[in-house]
């Protein structure tokens, strides 16, 4: 080795390219505008790009096989083989035709308008299942496996990605998806490591394949060792791990843990028999002593120490200082640096930004900056610091200068967060004398309906927008095209009779990034693209200081919306934890503390629509639960402050104001009470596809409030009938009592087209009048 350098591993890369050059390939590619061969070739640039990159940078440990067409879940299940018949594989190489169908669904699939039957009428089959990647806001296809379910080594492109680095000069670590969690991510049979000793000969396969193309390394990822694991689990990675390490005695195994500690895992990770082991020591920094201590001397501990969850610089200075005597202990053969998980899951360049602020700028490292990181540490470890002084102390200073900056601190946000009471979080009045007042003053109907909040983003909004941005339409062309959509709209919905009403958020581009970008604290990047799902990308806001509202950020759309009306409007608005949970946050407060300053930015919100009169206010919390911590014992600390923020939010109002939350899913079992908590008048929830039996926690429960389950599925082009929406109420009522139930959509309907909105809705206003006849 080197002595130039301690070994400094990427781990992972992003693989969508600076300009999101993959996406448009694959959207090309999907769209029949371009062939295959125009496909492979773009990939093939973007990964001899990537690994230039990285070697320029200074990794030394340059992962290959962490790119991919759509998902690393989706290669590994067809690398295995675990193909479900519907897709019609054979056997062999598996197509990409196949490859995409099992992302995308094939032909007229779910989501696609050009079927107007759905899903279930034989013109094609449906993708596969996503969902989202342990904590982070990347998307997987889940893996589906059958009883008896056989396994066989059905694409070799980690051979090949392998070999094609190679012949570029480059030698690599492959990344495969370890085969504990891959099987523990799956679904369709009951106890998925059942299938293990099936699935080991086809990975050690692809490993002895690996070394006969040459690899000394294989980085093995195994995530689930931060999951709270039961003892067959932990038995399997035993299992699994002998068999392979037996299978490929020459190649070095490097097991990848991230997203957390390893916890009462530890004693088994440091076990198996294995080169190295990778650790999150961002996430979980404590677990260096222990696995220090109890990993055998010869075991390499790769340090996870630059985050690769979020986009903050590091102080690399104060880093050193503790990592030299750990190095100095263990030896640095014994060592090797890198993030503290793929670097899939921050933006590329930090250096396409043109227009962030600065200050803020020096602040931030996206993955090229964090490779830089990583390797003057690397350097540093190995030479001294004077071999790069020069980093070492831009490093520090930007450090300092955002520990100070009033960019970053305001004290009129430390004031007010000091001054919050217990009574500010709590409504005036209980649930059910709000709730008489409230009848009183709106005198709705039994079972009011109404929508979540969104109309659809037609081209023509989308077209408005952009030109807008562009500068093609002046502000006041824009707003007057606004207030004619969102009149329209008004219109429209007083026609067929819905009893509260929106005004449909055609102002919005995002229901977070419409607040982001008018409160202070939060900035936005032009390029800050991370990979959400296939070719699907999000820019999530930054959050980089103290939170405040400096004018109000709904009220003029809610008042001109209202003017038009003399039905109930909802004021409309994004929940803290919402908001929190999708952008990148501070690292300097605590998580909980950034919510509290944007719930009280937010309680402003509120407090201004009711002094215009909004007597409905909904705060939408979609990111509430997917914002769960992976290990069931944090949950209560999280959920407390979570509740407590949207409380706060929330309970600045009078009784008689009416506050609506929405949530965009209904798995509400293990966190009822926590849902209990928040103790909105009204909440409206994702049921259409569950039949309702996701409702049955709140009836256990006896949840008080009222509740608005869904009743048309608005992630399907389907126009319900007016029957489907009477049965899906009919087994609500069977749950509810009458009074507390509302009727609406399962959620926003901005990604539907009016011609299906049109009939759905009226078929919804119709279900609830004939519910009221026999009622
Ligand atoms: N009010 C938002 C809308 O209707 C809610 C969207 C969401 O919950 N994802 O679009
Ligand atoms: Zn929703």
């Amino acid at each position: 080795m080197s002595s130039l350098s301690l070994p400094v591993a990427a781990l992972g890369t992003p693989r969508i390219g600076p300009r999101r050059e993959l996406k448009t390939a694959l959207e090309s590619f999907w769209s029949g505008k371009s062939d295959q061969a125009a496909l492979l070739e773009t990939a093939a640039a973007l990964r001899a790009a990537n690994w230039a990159r990285q070697h320029a940078l200074g990794v030394t440990v340059i992962p290959s096989n962490d790119f991919s067409f759509y998902d690393q879940v989706l290669d590994t299940s067809v690398m295995v083989g675990a193909i479900p018949a519907a897709y019609g594989w054979a056997g062999g190489p598996v197509p990409l035709t196949t490859y995409f169908a099992m992302a995308r669904g094939s032909q007229a699939d779910v989501g696609d308008a050009a079927c107007s039957h759905g899903p279930a009428h034989g013109h094609g089959v449906p993708a596969q299942e996503m969902t989202k990647w342990f904590d982070t806001n990347y998307h997987y296809m889940v893996p589906e496996f059958a009883e008896g379910q056989r396994f066989a080594l059905s694409s070799l492109k980690p051979v090949e990605e392998a070999r094609e680095a190679k012949a570029l000069g480059y030698q690599t670590r492959p990344v495969l998806l370890g085969p504990v969690t891959f099987l523990k991510l799956g679904k369709g049979v009951t106890d998925p490591l059942s299938l293990l000793d099936g699935l080991l000969p086809v990975y050690a396969e692809m490993l002895q394949r690996l070394a006969a193309e040459g690899a000394e390394w294989v980085q093995i990822d195994e995530p689930c060792l931060v999951l709270d694991l039961d003892d067959a689990a932990r038995a399997a990675l035993r299992r699994a791990y002998a068999a392979l390490a037996q299978a490929a005695p020459s190649l070095n195994l490097m097991v990848a843990t991230y997203f957390g500690g390893l916890g009462e895992n530890l004693s088994t990770a440091v076990s198996l028999p294995v080169a190295g082991l990778h650790l999150d020591l961002v996430r979980a920094p404590s677990q260096l002593a222990a696995a220090i201590d109890k990993a055998p001397r010869d075991l390499v501990l790769s340090l996870g120490v630059i985050d690769g969850r979020n986009i903050w610089r590091a102080d690399l200075p104060a880093l050193l200082g503790w990592l030299e005597p750990i190095v100095a202990a263990r030896g640095a053969d014994r060592v090797q640096i890198a993030p503290s998980c793929s670097l899939l899951h921050v933006p590329i360049d930090l250096d396409l930004e043109d227009e962030l602020d600065a200050d803020v700028c020096s602040w931030l490292a996206f993955a090229v900056q964090k490779m830089a990181e990583l390797s003057t540490i690397g350097r540093a470890l190995a030479q001294g610091h004077g071999a790069v002084a020069d980093a070492l102390a831009s490093s520090a200073a930007a450090s300092a200068a955002r520990r100070t900056s009033p960019k970053v601190h305001d004290s009129a946000v430390a004031g007010r967060m000091a001054a919050v009471t217990a009574a500010m979080a709590r409504r005036g009045n209980a649930f059910t004398t709000r709730a008489e007042t409230q009848r009183r003053r709106f005198g709705l109907p039994l079972f009011p309906t109404t929508t979540i909040g969104s109309f659809p983003q037609t081209a023509e909004v989308r077209k408005a927008r952009s030109a807008h941005a562009k500068g093609a339409l002046t502000d006041g062309q824009y707003e007057s095209f606004l207030k004619e959509e969102t009149a329209r709209t008004i219109r429209w919905q007083e026609e067929i009779g819905l009893d509260v009403l929106v005004h449909g958020e055609f102002e919005r581009n995002d229901m977070v990034q419409y607040f982001g970008e008018q409160l202070a604290g939060f900035t936005f990047t032009r390029h800050g693209w991370v990979q959400s799902y296939g070719s699907r990308c999000v820019r999530p806001p930054v959050l980089y200081g103290d939170v405040s509202r400096p004018r109000s950020m709904t009220v003029g759309w809610w008042s001109y919306a209202q003017s038009l009306t003399g039905k109930p409007v909802k004021g409309m608005l994004t929940g803290p934890v919402t908001i929190l949970n999708w952008s990148f946050v501070r690292d300097d407060v605590p998580r909980s503390e950034a919510c509290r300053q944007i719930a009280l930015a937010i309680r402003d919100e509120v407090l201004d629509l009711e002094e215009a009169g909004a007597a409905m206010i909904q705060i939408d919390e979609a990111a509430l639960r997917e914002g769960l911590p992976l290990r069931r014992s944090d949950w209560k600390a999280y959920l407390d402050w979570a509740v407590e923020s949207f409380r706060l939010c929330a309970s600045g109002v009078r009784d008689e104001t009416q506050i609506h939350t929405h949530m965009c899913y209904s798995e509400f079992n293990q966190i009822i009470d926590a849902i209990a908590a928040m103790d909105a008048d009204v909440i409206s929830i994702e049921t259409s596809r569950s039949k309702m039996e996701l409702l049955d926690a709140f009836t256990t429960y006896r949840y008080p409030n009222e509740i608005g389950p869904g009743v048309y599925d608005i992630h399907s082009p389907r126009v319900p009938e007016v029957e489907e929406i009477t049965a899906l109420l009919r087994l609500a009522r069977q749950r509810l009592s009458d009074r507390q139930i509302w009727i609406n959509p399962d959620c926003g309907l901005k990604t539907r087209g009016w011609a299906e909105v049109r009939p759905a809705l009226v078929n919804m206003v119709a279900a609830a009048r004939d519910l009221r006849r026999v009622a």
